[in-house]
């Protein structure tokens, strides 16, 4: 069996960059799952469908012409790492994501991503839903302020001006609606390893989640 590592927690909790240095320690693969609802939510908007549409959005999921390379993401071979971080296809994907059929859609291709040696995934049902199995899963969770102040960070950083109260608010709204939806909603595996990373450096996290591994 291909191991696996999970990764869950909630928007702007720091799970790509642990898994990215996970996989990278490991040499394993990663999985963002999240791209992938970013991914099929710039597809809609690229089709011009109704978001709405629960079955026209689960069917472009389906057949999401996606790579990934190089931590960059291809759509149709085009370069779109960074539209798939722009505010509008982030809160269109936090939408789709609610809908039961784009979910069903996206769960095969999630599958394929298990390869030797091995895999982190990170998400928001990784440890309940797609990798129930996981040899490890981690929670990573962070204060509400703590995550607002990292990507108020990551913007400045990028020369984009933000306001720290409504990135707040706009996190802890995304988080209202992944915790509340009936779709994979989400929370920690009974199984998974609590890790609140608000006081931890990333290195710190990454070496926790290590000792865990090796455990
Ligand atoms: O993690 P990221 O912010 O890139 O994910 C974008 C959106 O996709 C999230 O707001 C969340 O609602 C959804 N998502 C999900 N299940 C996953 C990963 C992401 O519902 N496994």
């Amino acid at each position: 069996q291909v191991p696996v590592i999970t990764v869950d927690g909630p928007t702007a909790s720091g799970k790509g960059t642990l898994s990215s240095e996970l996989a990278a320690a490991l040499g394993y693969h990663h999985l963002d799952s999240g791209a992938l609802y970013r991914a099929t939510a710039l597809a809609v908007l690229e089709a011009g469908a109704d978001a709405g549409n629960e079955a026209a959005v689960a069917a472009l999921a389906a057949r999401l012409p996606i790579r990934f390379e190089l931590q960059r993401v291809l759509l149709e071979g085009i370069d779109v790492s960074d539209r798939l971080r722009e505010e509008r296809v982030g809160l269109l994907a936090s939408q789709i994501s609610a809908l039961p059929a784009v979910r069903a859609a996206l769960v095969e291709l999630q599958l394929g991503f298990r390869r030797a040696p091995g895999l982190v995934a990170d998400g928001r049902d990784m440890g309940t839903v797609i990798f129930p199995g996981a040899a490890l899963k981690v929670f990573l969770t962070a204060s509400a302020a703590q995550r607002a102040e990292r990507r108020h960070k990551q913007l400045i950083s990028k020369g984009i001006s933000a306001n720290l109260d409504s990135l707040r608010a706009d996190l802890e709204a995304r988080d209202a609606r992944d915790m509340q939806r009936s779709a994979a909603p989400l929370r920690p595996a009974q199984d998974a390893r609590l890790l609140d990373n608000s006081a931890l450096s990333i290195e710190a996290s990454v070496e926790q989640v290590l000792a865990w591994w090796e455990d």
